[in-house]
Protein backbone atom coordinates (compact mmCIF):
# COMPACT_ATOMS: atom_id res chain seq x y z
CA UNK A 1 0.00 0.00 0.00
CA UNK A 2 1.21 3.35 -1.31
CA UNK A 3 0.67 6.67 1.25
CA UNK A 4 1.18 10.07 0.27
CA UNK A 5 2.43 12.57 2.69
CA UNK A 6 1.80 16.23 2.02
CA UNK A 7 3.45 19.02 2.90
CA UNK A 8 1.82 22.27 2.86
CA UNK A 9 3.96 24.29 5.70
CA UNK A 10 5.83 21.86 7.46
CA UNK A 11 9.15 21.75 6.64
CA UNK A 12 9.99 19.46 9.45
CA UNK A 13 11.32 15.40 9.92
CA UNK A 14 11.11 15.20 13.56
CA UNK A 15 8.04 15.27 15.05
CA UNK A 16 5.59 15.04 11.88
CA UNK A 17 2.82 12.88 13.02
CA UNK A 18 1.88 12.95 8.91
CA UNK A 19 5.47 11.59 8.15
CA UNK A 20 4.65 9.27 11.47
CA UNK A 21 1.71 7.21 10.70
CA UNK A 22 1.60 7.27 6.63
CA UNK A 23 5.18 5.16 7.76
CA UNK A 24 3.29 3.16 10.68
CA UNK A 25 0.42 2.53 7.94
CA UNK A 26 1.94 2.36 4.53
CA UNK A 27 4.57 0.12 2.61
CA UNK A 28 5.74 2.80 0.63
CA UNK A 29 5.40 6.53 1.46
CA UNK A 30 5.81 9.64 -1.30
CA UNK A 31 6.41 12.93 0.31
CA UNK A 32 5.65 15.78 -1.83
CA UNK A 33 4.85 19.70 -2.15
CA UNK A 34 2.48 20.65 -4.83
CA UNK A 35 3.74 24.78 -6.07
CA UNK A 36 0.74 25.87 -7.40
CA UNK A 37 1.71 29.61 -8.26
CA UNK A 38 -2.41 30.40 -8.03
CA UNK A 39 -1.78 29.43 -4.01
CA UNK A 40 1.49 31.28 -4.31
CA UNK A 41 2.24 34.11 -1.00
CA UNK A 42 3.64 36.50 -0.47
CA UNK A 43 7.12 37.78 -2.35
CA UNK A 44 9.22 37.49 0.98
CA UNK A 45 7.66 34.51 2.40
CA UNK A 46 7.87 32.82 -0.96
CA UNK A 47 11.79 33.12 -0.83
CA UNK A 48 11.67 31.21 2.40
CA UNK A 49 9.37 28.90 0.72
CA UNK A 50 12.33 28.30 -1.55
CA UNK A 51 15.13 27.60 1.08
CA UNK A 52 12.55 25.57 3.21
CA UNK A 53 12.00 23.29 0.29
CA UNK A 54 15.51 22.70 -0.66
CA UNK A 55 16.37 22.38 3.10
CA UNK A 56 13.72 19.50 3.38
CA UNK A 57 15.31 18.16 0.16
CA UNK A 58 18.85 18.01 1.56
CA UNK A 59 17.53 16.37 5.37
CA UNK A 60 15.68 13.97 3.78
CA UNK A 61 18.27 13.32 1.47
CA UNK A 62 20.86 12.78 4.35
CA UNK A 63 18.79 10.64 5.94
CA UNK A 64 17.45 8.56 2.81
CA UNK A 65 20.31 8.38 0.95
CA UNK A 66 18.41 9.84 -2.48
CA UNK A 67 15.94 12.94 -2.64
CA UNK A 68 13.14 12.33 -1.75
CA UNK A 69 10.55 15.32 -1.70
CA UNK A 70 8.68 15.11 -4.87
CA UNK A 71 8.48 18.63 -6.06
CA UNK A 72 5.22 19.21 -8.47
CA UNK A 73 4.54 23.00 -10.23
CA UNK A 74 1.79 23.61 -11.31
CA UNK A 75 -1.98 23.04 -11.21
CA UNK A 76 -2.94 21.75 -7.95
CA UNK A 77 -5.75 19.92 -8.64
CA UNK A 78 -4.23 18.24 -11.54
CA UNK A 79 -0.90 17.03 -10.18
CA UNK A 80 -2.18 15.73 -7.02
CA UNK A 81 -4.98 13.76 -8.91
CA UNK A 82 -2.20 12.05 -11.20
CA UNK A 83 0.15 11.26 -8.44
CA UNK A 84 -2.91 9.35 -6.09
CA UNK A 85 -3.88 7.49 -9.52
CA UNK A 86 -0.43 7.30 -11.14
CA UNK A 87 1.04 5.68 -7.81
CA UNK A 88 -2.03 4.06 -6.69
CA UNK A 89 -2.22 5.71 -3.09
CA UNK A 90 -4.58 4.30 -0.84
CA UNK A 91 -4.00 7.17 1.74
CA UNK A 92 -2.83 10.83 1.93
CA UNK A 93 -1.99 11.76 5.43
CA UNK A 94 -1.36 16.06 5.78
CA UNK A 95 -0.90 18.21 8.80
CA UNK A 96 -4.29 20.78 8.82
CA UNK A 97 -3.56 24.36 8.34
CA UNK A 98 -5.42 27.47 8.46
CA UNK A 99 -6.18 30.69 6.46
CA UNK A 100 -5.37 31.43 2.64
CA UNK A 101 -4.53 29.46 0.28
CA UNK A 102 -4.55 26.43 2.36
CA UNK A 103 -8.37 26.33 3.35
CA UNK A 104 -8.90 25.97 -0.36
CA UNK A 105 -6.35 23.42 -1.33
CA UNK A 106 -7.60 21.38 1.49
CA UNK A 107 -11.15 21.56 -0.03
CA UNK A 108 -9.75 20.67 -3.08
CA UNK A 109 -8.15 17.60 -1.70
CA UNK A 110 -10.99 16.41 -0.03
CA UNK A 111 -12.84 16.72 -3.66
CA UNK A 112 -10.30 14.51 -5.47
CA UNK A 113 -9.83 12.22 -2.88
CA UNK A 114 -13.61 11.75 -1.93
CA UNK A 115 -14.26 11.13 -5.79
CA UNK A 116 -11.07 8.35 -6.22
CA UNK A 117 -12.06 6.91 -2.91
CA UNK A 118 -8.71 7.55 -1.53
CA UNK A 119 -8.29 7.99 2.47
CA UNK A 120 -7.74 11.44 3.42
CA UNK A 121 -5.93 11.67 7.14
CA UNK A 122 -5.22 15.65 9.09
CA UNK A 123 -3.40 15.98 11.97
CA UNK A 124 -3.98 18.32 14.40
CA UNK A 125 -0.08 19.57 14.67
CA UNK A 126 0.17 22.34 13.84
CA UNK A 127 -2.13 23.19 16.99
CA UNK A 128 -1.53 22.60 20.91
CA UNK A 129 -5.18 21.38 21.26
CA UNK A 130 -8.13 20.19 18.41
CA UNK A 131 -10.14 23.28 17.62
CA UNK A 132 -13.26 22.64 20.06
CA UNK A 133 -10.97 21.20 22.97
CA UNK A 134 -10.68 24.63 24.34
CA UNK A 135 -13.72 26.41 24.72
CA UNK A 136 -14.91 28.54 26.98
CA UNK A 137 -17.89 27.46 29.77
CA UNK A 138 -20.43 27.94 27.84
CA UNK A 139 -19.54 25.83 25.20
CA UNK A 140 -18.01 28.31 22.50
CA UNK A 141 -14.96 29.69 21.00
CA UNK A 142 -12.99 32.44 23.08
CA UNK A 143 -12.77 36.16 21.42
CA UNK A 144 -10.64 37.57 24.37
CA UNK A 145 -7.00 36.48 25.08
CA UNK A 146 -6.56 36.40 28.71
CA UNK A 147 -9.66 33.70 29.71
CA UNK A 148 -8.24 31.47 27.02
CA UNK A 149 -5.09 31.60 28.37
CA UNK A 150 -5.82 31.10 32.04
CA UNK A 151 -8.08 27.94 30.74
CA UNK A 152 -5.11 27.04 28.30
CA UNK A 153 -2.61 26.62 31.24
CA UNK A 154 -5.02 24.61 33.32
CA UNK A 155 -5.40 22.11 30.43
CA UNK A 156 -1.50 22.02 29.35
CA UNK A 157 -1.03 18.63 31.43
CA UNK A 158 -3.43 16.96 29.07
CA UNK A 159 -1.43 18.16 26.08
CA UNK A 160 -0.01 15.37 23.86
CA UNK A 161 3.67 15.54 23.01
CA UNK A 162 4.13 14.78 19.19
CA UNK A 163 6.20 11.72 18.07
CA UNK A 164 10.11 12.06 16.82
CA UNK A 165 9.78 10.57 13.14
CA UNK A 166 10.89 7.11 13.41
CA UNK A 167 14.74 6.96 12.42
CA UNK A 168 14.29 4.10 9.33
CA UNK A 169 12.75 6.07 6.29
CA UNK A 170 13.02 3.53 3.80
CA UNK A 171 9.70 3.07 2.83
CA UNK A 172 9.92 6.66 1.15
CA UNK A 173 10.23 6.93 -2.62
CA UNK A 174 12.64 8.40 -4.05
CA UNK A 175 11.39 11.44 -6.58
CA UNK A 176 10.37 9.24 -10.24
CA UNK A 177 11.85 12.44 -11.91
CA UNK A 178 14.60 14.80 -11.84
CA UNK A 179 12.56 17.72 -13.08
CA UNK A 180 10.64 17.23 -9.49
CA UNK A 181 13.47 17.50 -7.25
CA UNK A 182 13.64 21.22 -6.87
CA UNK A 183 10.99 24.35 -7.25
CA UNK A 184 12.84 26.67 -10.51
CA UNK A 185 10.21 29.60 -10.35
CA UNK A 186 10.62 29.70 -6.41
CA UNK A 187 14.55 29.26 -6.88
CA UNK A 188 15.04 32.37 -9.59
CA UNK A 189 13.31 34.72 -7.11
CA UNK A 190 15.62 33.70 -4.07
CA UNK A 191 18.16 34.35 -6.67
CA UNK A 192 17.14 38.14 -6.89
CA UNK A 193 19.33 40.18 -5.12
CA UNK A 194 17.33 41.63 -2.73
CA UNK A 195 15.96 38.42 -1.63
CA UNK A 196 19.92 37.22 -1.47
CA UNK A 197 20.27 40.57 1.12
CA UNK A 198 17.04 40.01 3.14
CA UNK A 199 18.55 36.18 4.08
CA UNK A 200 21.71 36.86 4.29
CA UNK A 201 21.54 36.75 8.27
CA UNK A 202 19.33 34.16 8.74
CA UNK A 203 19.66 30.02 8.48
CA UNK A 204 16.90 27.99 7.33
CA UNK A 205 15.50 24.65 8.10
CA UNK A 206 14.73 22.36 11.00
CA UNK A 207 17.92 22.12 12.84
CA UNK A 208 18.76 25.87 12.37
CA UNK A 209 14.83 26.31 13.93
CA UNK A 210 16.19 24.21 16.98
CA UNK A 211 19.30 25.70 17.69
CA UNK A 212 18.36 29.00 17.31
CA UNK A 213 15.30 28.24 19.76
CA UNK A 214 18.30 26.60 22.37
CA UNK A 215 20.34 29.47 22.13
CA UNK A 216 17.50 31.83 22.84
CA UNK A 217 16.76 29.98 26.07
CA UNK A 218 20.26 30.03 27.21
CA UNK A 219 20.90 34.60 26.58
CA UNK A 220 18.29 36.21 25.54
CA UNK A 221 15.43 35.01 27.42
CA UNK A 222 16.10 35.76 30.88
CA UNK A 223 15.80 39.60 29.71
CA UNK A 224 12.55 38.98 27.57
CA UNK A 225 10.04 40.58 29.61
CA UNK A 226 11.96 43.30 30.81
CA UNK A 227 13.36 43.94 27.08
CA UNK A 228 11.02 42.26 24.61
CA UNK A 229 9.29 45.83 23.80
CA UNK A 230 12.68 48.29 22.64
CA UNK A 231 13.15 47.72 19.05
CA UNK A 232 16.74 48.74 19.32
CA UNK A 233 17.51 45.50 21.62
CA UNK A 234 17.76 42.18 19.74
CA UNK A 235 15.32 40.60 22.83
CA UNK A 236 12.74 38.62 20.86
CA UNK A 237 13.33 35.41 20.13
CA UNK A 238 12.74 35.91 16.30
CA UNK A 239 11.52 32.66 15.66
CA UNK A 240 8.10 33.37 14.54
CA UNK A 241 9.37 32.52 10.67
CA UNK A 242 10.30 29.08 11.96
CA UNK A 243 7.12 28.48 13.81
CA UNK A 244 5.00 29.48 10.64
CA UNK A 245 7.18 27.74 7.87
CA UNK A 246 6.47 24.42 10.85
CA UNK A 247 10.39 23.90 11.48
CA UNK A 248 9.37 24.04 14.96
CA UNK A 249 6.44 22.53 15.71
CA UNK A 250 5.10 25.29 18.32
CA UNK A 251 3.33 22.44 20.60
CA UNK A 252 6.89 20.63 21.19
CA UNK A 253 8.17 24.22 22.41
CA UNK A 254 5.88 23.69 25.55
CA UNK A 255 6.85 20.69 26.42
CA UNK A 256 10.76 21.40 25.78
CA UNK A 257 9.69 24.53 28.37
CA UNK A 258 9.10 22.05 31.28
CA UNK A 259 12.17 20.31 30.77
CA UNK A 260 14.00 23.32 30.98
CA UNK A 261 12.25 24.81 33.66
CA UNK A 262 14.41 23.91 36.22
CA UNK A 263 17.52 25.27 35.38
CA UNK A 264 15.80 28.83 33.70
CA UNK A 265 14.02 31.67 34.98
CA UNK A 266 10.09 30.38 35.51
CA UNK A 267 8.82 34.02 35.01
CA UNK A 268 10.98 34.74 31.96
CA UNK A 269 9.62 31.05 30.61
CA UNK A 270 6.38 31.32 31.30
CA UNK A 271 6.14 35.35 29.67
CA UNK A 272 7.25 33.81 26.19
CA UNK A 273 5.01 30.90 26.34
CA UNK A 274 1.88 33.37 26.85
CA UNK A 275 3.17 35.05 23.80
CA UNK A 276 3.52 31.54 21.71
CA UNK A 277 -0.37 31.18 23.14
CA UNK A 278 -1.39 34.64 21.30
CA UNK A 279 -0.27 32.34 18.28
CA UNK A 280 -2.74 29.71 18.96
CA UNK A 281 -5.44 31.98 19.89
CA UNK A 282 -4.73 33.49 16.74
CA UNK A 283 -5.30 29.99 14.99
CA UNK A 284 -7.97 28.92 16.50
CA UNK A 285 -9.91 32.47 15.64
CA UNK A 286 -9.16 31.45 12.04
CA UNK A 287 -10.31 27.92 12.18
CA UNK A 288 -13.95 29.14 14.08
CA UNK A 289 -13.89 31.90 12.21
CA UNK A 290 -12.60 32.08 8.43
CA UNK A 291 -14.37 34.76 7.23
CA UNK A 292 -11.82 37.63 9.57
CA UNK A 293 -9.18 37.12 6.97
CA UNK A 294 -10.97 39.72 4.67
CA UNK A 295 -13.77 41.15 7.02
CA UNK A 296 -13.49 42.38 10.39
CA UNK A 297 -15.01 40.27 12.94
CA UNK A 298 -17.21 42.72 15.18
CA UNK A 299 -20.39 43.25 12.50
CA UNK A 300 -20.36 47.35 13.85
CA UNK A 301 -17.02 48.14 11.52
CA UNK A 302 -18.34 46.04 8.17
CA UNK A 303 -19.66 49.55 6.65
CA UNK A 304 -16.65 51.52 8.95
CA UNK A 305 -15.43 54.69 6.33
CA UNK A 306 -12.14 53.39 5.69
CA UNK A 307 -10.05 54.69 2.94
CA UNK A 308 -8.89 52.43 -0.24
CA UNK A 309 -4.94 53.54 -1.71
CA UNK A 310 -3.75 56.21 -2.51
CA UNK A 311 -0.55 58.07 -2.71
CA UNK A 312 -0.30 58.14 1.35
CA UNK A 313 -0.36 54.12 1.30
CA UNK A 314 2.84 54.49 -0.91
CA UNK A 315 4.54 56.81 1.32
CA UNK A 316 3.67 54.72 3.97
CA UNK A 317 5.03 51.60 2.91
CA UNK A 318 8.09 52.90 1.83
CA UNK A 319 8.91 54.44 4.84
CA UNK A 320 8.97 58.22 3.65
CA UNK A 321 5.30 59.12 6.25
CA UNK A 322 7.61 62.23 8.17
CA UNK A 323 7.19 60.10 11.44
CA UNK A 324 10.72 58.43 12.36
CA UNK A 325 9.74 55.63 14.30
CA UNK A 326 6.36 55.04 11.24
CA UNK A 327 9.31 55.13 8.47
CA UNK A 328 11.87 52.92 10.54
CA UNK A 329 9.60 50.61 11.03
CA UNK A 330 8.54 50.34 7.30
CA UNK A 331 12.20 50.42 6.09
CA UNK A 332 12.94 47.57 8.35
CA UNK A 333 10.30 45.72 6.80
CA UNK A 334 10.98 46.49 3.30
CA UNK A 335 14.83 45.57 4.05
CA UNK A 336 15.11 42.75 5.96
CA UNK A 337 11.35 41.14 5.63
CA UNK A 338 11.19 41.51 9.40
CA UNK A 339 9.78 43.91 11.69
CA UNK A 340 9.28 44.44 15.58
CA UNK A 341 6.34 43.41 17.41
CA UNK A 342 6.09 46.70 19.21
CA UNK A 343 6.05 48.90 15.57
CA UNK A 344 3.90 46.33 14.03
CA UNK A 345 1.37 47.52 15.98
CA UNK A 346 2.88 51.68 16.03
CA UNK A 347 2.86 51.46 11.96
CA UNK A 348 -0.68 49.94 12.10
CA UNK A 349 -2.13 52.05 14.23
CA UNK A 350 -0.57 55.18 12.06
CA UNK A 351 -2.25 53.57 9.04
CA UNK A 352 -5.50 52.48 10.35
CA UNK A 353 -6.28 55.50 12.73
CA UNK A 354 -4.45 58.49 11.85
CA UNK A 355 -4.57 58.00 7.88
CA UNK A 356 -7.52 56.04 8.12
CA UNK A 357 -6.65 53.69 5.61
CA UNK A 358 -8.65 50.51 5.42
CA UNK A 359 -6.47 47.28 8.21
CA UNK A 360 -6.61 44.77 4.72
CA UNK A 361 -4.42 47.54 2.52
CA UNK A 362 -1.61 46.99 5.61
CA UNK A 363 -2.02 43.24 5.93
CA UNK A 364 -1.84 42.79 2.49
CA UNK A 365 1.45 44.22 2.55
CA UNK A 366 2.50 42.82 5.77
CA UNK A 367 1.48 39.53 3.75
CA UNK A 368 3.88 40.46 0.96
CA UNK A 369 7.01 41.47 2.75
CA UNK A 370 7.11 39.84 5.71
CA UNK A 371 9.00 37.02 6.22
CA UNK A 372 7.21 35.64 8.71
CA UNK A 373 3.59 36.56 6.81
CA UNK A 374 0.82 34.35 8.53
CA UNK A 375 -2.97 34.19 7.70
CA UNK A 376 -3.89 33.63 11.25
CA UNK A 377 -1.76 36.08 13.29
CA UNK A 378 -1.46 38.59 10.57
CA UNK A 379 -5.57 39.09 9.92
CA UNK A 380 -5.65 39.01 14.10
CA UNK A 381 -2.51 41.52 14.55
CA UNK A 382 -4.52 43.86 12.08
CA UNK A 383 -8.02 43.88 13.24
CA UNK A 384 -6.43 44.44 16.76
CA UNK A 385 -4.98 47.22 16.30
CA UNK A 386 -7.80 48.68 13.62
CA UNK A 387 -9.80 47.84 16.57
CA UNK A 388 -12.17 45.33 14.77
CA UNK A 389 -11.49 42.28 15.58
CA UNK A 390 -11.44 40.33 18.72
CA UNK A 391 -10.14 41.07 21.86
CA UNK A 392 -9.18 44.45 20.04
CA UNK A 393 -7.67 47.39 21.51
CA UNK A 394 -10.09 49.99 21.87
CA UNK A 395 -11.54 51.69 19.01
CA UNK A 396 -10.93 55.33 20.58
CA UNK A 397 -7.55 54.60 21.14
CA UNK A 398 -5.10 55.29 18.65
CA UNK A 399 -1.08 54.73 19.53
CA UNK A 400 0.71 57.80 19.90
CA UNK A 401 3.33 57.38 17.30
CA UNK A 402 5.49 60.04 19.71
CA UNK A 403 4.88 58.73 22.45
CA UNK A 404 5.60 55.40 21.59
CA UNK A 405 9.00 56.56 20.08
CA UNK A 406 9.82 58.23 23.25
CA UNK A 407 9.01 55.51 25.39
CA UNK A 408 10.20 52.23 23.84
CA UNK A 409 13.46 54.16 21.54
CA UNK A 410 14.32 56.80 24.15
CA UNK A 411 17.81 56.52 22.36
CA UNK A 412 16.66 57.03 19.12
CA UNK A 413 19.04 53.63 18.19
CA UNK A 414 16.36 52.08 15.63
CA UNK A 415 15.64 55.07 14.36
CA UNK A 416 19.05 55.63 13.80
CA UNK A 417 19.77 52.48 12.08
CA UNK A 418 16.75 52.71 9.66
CA UNK A 419 16.36 56.39 8.91
CA UNK A 420 20.26 57.01 9.10
CA UNK A 421 19.70 60.60 7.56
CA UNK A 422 18.38 61.68 10.61
CA UNK A 423 21.44 59.84 12.60
CA UNK A 424 22.77 63.12 13.53
CA UNK A 425 19.89 64.67 15.20
CA UNK A 426 20.36 64.64 19.39
CA UNK A 427 17.94 62.51 20.82
CA UNK A 428 15.48 65.62 21.73
CA UNK A 429 14.84 65.99 18.20
CA UNK A 430 14.99 62.62 16.71
CA UNK A 431 11.17 61.57 17.36
CA UNK A 432 10.00 64.72 15.85
CA UNK A 433 11.93 66.41 13.70
CA UNK A 434 9.45 69.08 12.36
CA UNK A 435 9.04 70.32 15.75
CA UNK A 436 12.92 71.06 16.04
CA UNK A 437 14.21 73.05 12.92
CA UNK A 438 16.94 74.82 14.38
CA UNK A 439 18.30 70.98 15.26
CA UNK A 440 17.79 69.87 11.87
CA UNK A 441 19.60 72.76 10.63
CA UNK A 442 22.51 72.41 12.72
CA UNK A 443 23.02 68.68 11.64
CA UNK A 444 22.57 69.84 8.01
CA UNK A 445 18.94 67.82 7.92
CA UNK A 446 16.44 70.03 5.64
CA UNK A 447 13.10 69.34 5.95
CA UNK A 448 11.12 68.66 3.10
CA UNK A 449 14.11 67.70 1.28
CA UNK A 450 16.61 65.50 3.22
CA UNK A 451 13.67 63.56 5.42
CA UNK A 452 9.85 64.44 4.23
CA UNK A 453 7.68 66.86 6.77
CA UNK A 454 4.81 64.78 8.36
CA UNK A 455 2.39 63.77 5.88
CA UNK A 456 -0.98 64.32 8.54
CA UNK A 457 -0.80 66.17 11.12
CA UNK A 458 -1.29 63.92 14.08
CA UNK A 459 -3.15 65.44 16.39
CA UNK A 460 -5.72 66.49 13.86
CA UNK A 461 -5.92 63.00 12.43
CA UNK A 462 -5.99 61.75 16.00
CA UNK A 463 -9.48 64.15 16.94
CA UNK A 464 -10.82 63.26 13.20
CA UNK A 465 -10.61 59.41 14.07
CA UNK A 466 -11.91 60.10 17.43
CA UNK A 467 -14.93 61.92 15.20
CA UNK A 468 -15.09 58.83 12.80
CA UNK A 469 -16.14 56.17 15.71
CA UNK A 470 -18.18 58.41 17.32
CA UNK A 471 -21.07 56.47 15.66
CA UNK A 472 -19.75 53.32 16.37
CA UNK A 473 -20.34 53.68 20.08
CA UNK A 474 -24.46 52.85 20.32
CA UNK A 475 -23.78 49.49 18.57
CA UNK A 476 -23.09 46.15 19.99
CA UNK A 477 -19.95 44.21 19.60
CA UNK A 478 -20.93 40.97 19.00
CA UNK A 479 -19.07 39.17 15.95
CA UNK A 480 -20.94 38.90 12.21
C1 LIG B 1 -0.25 44.34 12.74
C2 LIG B 1 0.45 43.07 13.14
C3 LIG B 1 0.69 42.08 12.19
C4 LIG B 1 1.35 40.90 12.55
N1 LIG B 1 1.57 39.94 11.58
C5 LIG B 1 2.18 38.78 11.91
C6 LIG B 1 2.41 37.78 10.93
O1 LIG B 1 2.05 37.91 9.77
N2 LIG B 1 3.06 36.65 11.32
C7 LIG B 1 3.47 36.45 12.61
O2 LIG B 1 4.05 35.39 12.91
N3 LIG B 1 3.23 37.37 13.56
C8 LIG B 1 2.61 38.53 13.26
N4 LIG B 1 2.39 39.47 14.23
C9 LIG B 1 2.70 39.14 15.65
C10 LIG B 1 4.10 39.50 16.16
O3 LIG B 1 4.44 40.80 15.78
C11 LIG B 1 5.20 38.56 15.65
O4 LIG B 1 4.81 37.22 15.83
C12 LIG B 1 6.50 38.78 16.42
O5 LIG B 1 6.92 40.11 16.27
C13 LIG B 1 7.57 37.85 15.90
O6 LIG B 1 8.80 38.11 16.52
P1 LIG B 1 9.46 37.06 17.51
O7 LIG B 1 9.44 35.70 16.90
O8 LIG B 1 10.79 37.61 17.88
O9 LIG B 1 8.47 37.10 18.73
P2 LIG B 1 8.64 36.71 20.28
O10 LIG B 1 8.38 37.93 21.07
O11 LIG B 1 9.90 35.98 20.53
O12 LIG B 1 7.38 35.77 20.53
C14 LIG B 1 7.45 34.34 20.39
C15 LIG B 1 6.42 33.86 19.40
O13 LIG B 1 5.11 34.11 19.89
C16 LIG B 1 4.24 34.41 18.81
N5 LIG B 1 3.72 35.77 18.99
C17 LIG B 1 4.32 36.80 19.62
N6 LIG B 1 3.51 37.89 19.60
C18 LIG B 1 2.41 37.54 18.93
C19 LIG B 1 1.21 38.21 18.58
N7 LIG B 1 0.96 39.48 18.93
N8 LIG B 1 0.28 37.54 17.87
C20 LIG B 1 0.46 36.24 17.53
N9 LIG B 1 1.58 35.55 17.85
C21 LIG B 1 2.54 36.19 18.53
C22 LIG B 1 5.07 34.34 17.53
O14 LIG B 1 4.90 33.07 16.95
C23 LIG B 1 6.48 34.54 18.05
O15 LIG B 1 7.47 33.97 17.24
C24 LIG B 1 1.74 40.68 13.89
C25 LIG B 1 1.50 41.69 14.84
C26 LIG B 1 0.86 42.86 14.47
C27 LIG B 1 0.63 43.91 15.50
Amino acid sequence: MTALVWIQREFRIDYLPALQSALAQADRVIVAYFHDPVYSQGEAASVWLAQAIESLQRDLTKRRGSACLWILEGDFESHFRSLLQEYSVHKVHYSFQVGHPFFEMQQKAQRVCETLEVGLEPHFSEFWFEPGEVLNKKGEPYAVFTPFYRNLQTRLDELVPLEKTRTDLKKLLPVASDDWTACESLNRLSRQPWAIEMMANWEVGESAAWQKFLSFVDGKLQDYEMQRDFPAQDATSALSVYLNFGHLPSRMLVFEFRAISQDNDLQALLSWQRQLAWREFARLLLWFFPYTEEMPFQRRFVDFAWEGVDQRTHIWQRGRTGIPIVDAGMRELWHSGYMHNRVRMVVASFLTKNLNQHWLIGKQWFDDTLLDADPANNAMGWQWVAGCGVDAAPYYRLFNPLRQSQQFDPDGDYIRRWVPELAALPNSAIHAPWQYPEECRAVGVELGKDYPLPVVDLEKSRLRHLERVESLKSVGLEGI
